[in-house]
């Protein structure tokens, strides 16, 4: 049958061969992708808020008469200015406009407009910067906002969506069936699509929302579905003999229940009938390498070779440091390969060949093509968001359907990892080693910096080094603290004392030089973005100071700060902070009251929503058009039990579900298609 995704885009009124390739560019080649190019904001003018009321950084619509004509200045650069005082009859607020002359013609004196932007304020006196304004019969009216491209405005794409909306033909076929409509009181596609882009209420859009939002879960659910299915290889080689006791007395420590309970399901799957393919989630210091060397252990004892992956070569060699050191002397020969030409690596890949090395820890110069194992048995990616799936597949290339772990220091709640990790099985470390030191943690305004300095100052004279965390690499009009003109504060502030910087951009090498001077302890101060959020494991540094903390997420604060705490000595990390939205603030105080990830993790769901986790490309999941925006845990969850029960039933396979696998493979085949693949 055709469909509007077989129409093309040029089929519109008023787009031709230019402006279709606009349309492609934002992803609409199609009438059918158009439709689904979903407003990313929309200016809503029917909620008046009184100026008494209005909430600084908010951004409101206010009703307000013109007091007295504009008044125009010259500024620096010769940018024109003018400036106006506006009135809902209870309060005055002032405006600013910038390089608009047609101001005085627009706003006339003792008329009356709707303002719409971001408050400020100026003294006491609410104020916007350059809002938009409109004529009051503006009220009510909820206008879409369309991501537009250069050369292709929101109005030009709101105008070729009205008429794209007129293609749609009357008995429009829904991918959700009519029973799922009805289970889940969802709205008939039809609808949905009008109410999307030109919704005439706040209801409708909501009504409207909530069934693409659902739809959208759902398809990325059941497509997880299928390539975990799809995943699941024979074991050819099950390893029987249960949890591996003798391996336990090995360790200077006894497991705590999590890692028993992660070793115990990874020992079972190893022993099934199909090949183990296993996420192991835990904080930092939740003793994931212990997980991994016990699961090696039968492995090996079996005659097969494990292979370990790590993001760089520092942690490469962490690793290796450490389970050599453990498994060496039960009999176990470690072998260590990083990039690099030398003798070295030579010999390491000719160990990994003959069989003489039975467990490598390296980079990914495992991948290399000059890398063959004799027998592969087991694959563990370590810090697995830094590796593609890719890459954890190119490495498993090298053995016959290996068993495969995935490390992840990066906590997502439960619901969230079954469902972000589709195509694996999760163990969740909930639990840490006993007697671990509390980071404590500080928020603090911008004047109290010298005093946080100071503060500094007294870990380094005991000996300790930390890192200065700063947003920006080059300063920019956001106003945000840069590592360009910190870093000659800092060494101002610290004189005598080694600091070094550290950025995305600089290359590899220069990178992996500041990293070991700072490892090695010549370095004191780290001063960097955070790039030093993975991999940096240096026990020394206790203290860490962060700058614009309100711009990072919950979650990323918390990988930033597992940066300290990870030695002996009692760490602390302040934050340093002028925001004062409720939201920033509130996201500040949940981080400042604890330190467990998983707890950091459900906070930042609740604050942010399920769809903002969605959104974050990392996951390595298909790429989103609505459900990132959603708040709503309650519809993820219902849609994920409508996939359960779509998928037991074999109903996918069906005819009635055929437009519903067809939205499946489109979600999947853009950007998703490195996991359908597998
Ligand atoms: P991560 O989960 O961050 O990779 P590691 O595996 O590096 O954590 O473990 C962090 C530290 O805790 C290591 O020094 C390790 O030896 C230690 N450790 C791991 N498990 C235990 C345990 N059950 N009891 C005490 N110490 C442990
Ligand atoms: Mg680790």
């Amino acid at each position: 049958m055709q469909t509007l995704f077989d129409t093309d885009i040029q089929k519109l009124k008023g787009v031709g061969k230019k402006r279709a390739e606009l349309f492609a560019k934002l992803g609409a080649p199609t009438v059918g992708d158009l439709l689904r190019l979903y407003p990313r904001d929309y200016q809503d003018w029917s909620e008046i808020t009184p100026i008494a009321e209005a909430g600084i950084d908010e951004v409101c619509v206010v009703r307000g008469q013109v007091i007295g004509p504009p008044t125009e200045q010259r500024i620096r650069g010769g940018k024109l200015m003018h400036r106006c005082t506006v009135t809902d009859g209870e309060a005055d607020m002032k405006l600013t406009f910038f390089n608009n002359r047609y101001i005085p013609s627009l706003l006339k004196e003792g008329e009356t407009y709707l303002f719409r932007g971001r408050v400020g304020f100026t003294g006491r006196t609410p104020s916007m910067v350059s809002p938009e304004f409109a004529p009051q019969d503006r009220a009510a009216e909820i206008v879409p906002i369309y991501p537009a491209t250069q050369g292709l405005a929101t109005r030009s794409i709101a105008q070729a969506v009205k008429n794209a909306l007129a293609m749609l033909p009357d008995a429009l076929e829904d991918p959700l069936p009519a029973e799922v409509r009805e289970r889940h009181k969802l709205c008939y596609l039809g609808y949905a699509l009008e109410n999307i882009h030109f919704p005439k209420t706040r209801e409708d859009l909501e009504i409207a929302r909530r069934r693409l939002v659902f739809e959208e879960f759902l398809v990325l659910q059941l497509g997880l579905m299928e390539i975990k299915s799809g995943n699941r290889q024979e074991n050819l080689h099950p390893i029987p003999g249960g949890f591996p006791e003798d391996f336990t007395r090995l360790l200077p420590f006894k497991l705590t229940g999590a890692q028993q309970r992660a070793i115990a399901e990874g020992v079972k799957d190893m022993a099934g009938p199909a090949t183990m393919n296993r996420l192991v989630q835990g904080d930092v210091g939740s003793g994931k390498t212990a997980v991994a060397a016990a699961l090696c252990w039968p492995v090996i004892r079996s005659g097969r070779q494990a292979a370990l992956m790590a993001p760089t070569e520092i942690l490469a060699a962490q690793h290796y440091k450490s389970l050599s050191g453990l498994l060496e002397p039960a009999g176990i020969r470690c072998g260590l390969l990083t990039g690099g030409a030398g003798a070295e690596q030579r010999r390491a890949r000719q160990g990994i060949s003959s069989g003489e090395i039975e467990l490598v820890i390296g980079t990914h110069a495992l991948i290399s093509e000059k890398v063959e194992f004799k027998e592969l048995g087991l694959v563990i990616t370590d810090e697995q968001h830094r590796f593609g799936v890719k890459q954890r597949m190119a490495l498993a290339q090298k053995g016959a359907s290996p068993h495969m772990l995935v490390m992840s220091a990066t906590p997502i709640p439960r619901t969230l990892a079954l469902m972000a990790y589709g195509d694996l099985d999760v163990s969740v470390l909930d639990e840490l080693p006993p007697g671990r030191q509390e980071i404590a943690t500080y928020l603090i305004a911008p004047d109290k910096r010298k005093r946080a300095f100071g503060y500094v100052q007294r870990f380094l004279d005991e000996g300790r080094q930390g890192y200065l965390i700063c947003p920006l690499i080059e300063g920019d009009e956001s106003g945000m603290i840069s590592l360009e003109e910190y870093l000659p504060k800092v060494r101002q502030a610290f004189p005598g004392v080694e600091a070094a910087a550290l950025h995305g951009r600089m290359k590899p090498a220069e990178k992996e030089q500041v990293m070991s001077g700072f490892a090695r302890g010549d370095t004191k101060l780290l001063v960097a973005t955070t790039v030093v959020e993975v991999g940096m494991d240096v026990p020394n540094a206790a203290i860490m100071l962060i700058e614009n903390a309100e711009r990072y997420g919950l979650s990323q604060l918390h990988q930033l700060r597992g940066r300290i705490g990870r030695g002996k000595y009692q760490s602390a990390c302040i934050l340093i902070s002028a925001a004062k939205n409720p939201e920033s603030v509130e996201r500040l105080k949940v981080f400042k009251s604890t330190n467990d990830g998983f707890a950091i993790a459900d906070a930042d769901l609740k604050l942010r929503g399920p769809g903002d986790f969605f959104g974050q490309r990392q996951h390595g999941l298909p790429q989103l058009k609505i459900a990132g925006t959603s708040m709503d845990m309650e519809l993820l969850r219902e849609a994920q039990k409508c996939a359960r029960r779509i998928y037991r039933s074999g109903a996918l396979e069906g005819c009635d579900h055929k437009l519903l696998r067809d939205e499946i493979r489109r979600l999947f085949e853009k950007t998703g298609s490195e996991r359908i693949a597998l």
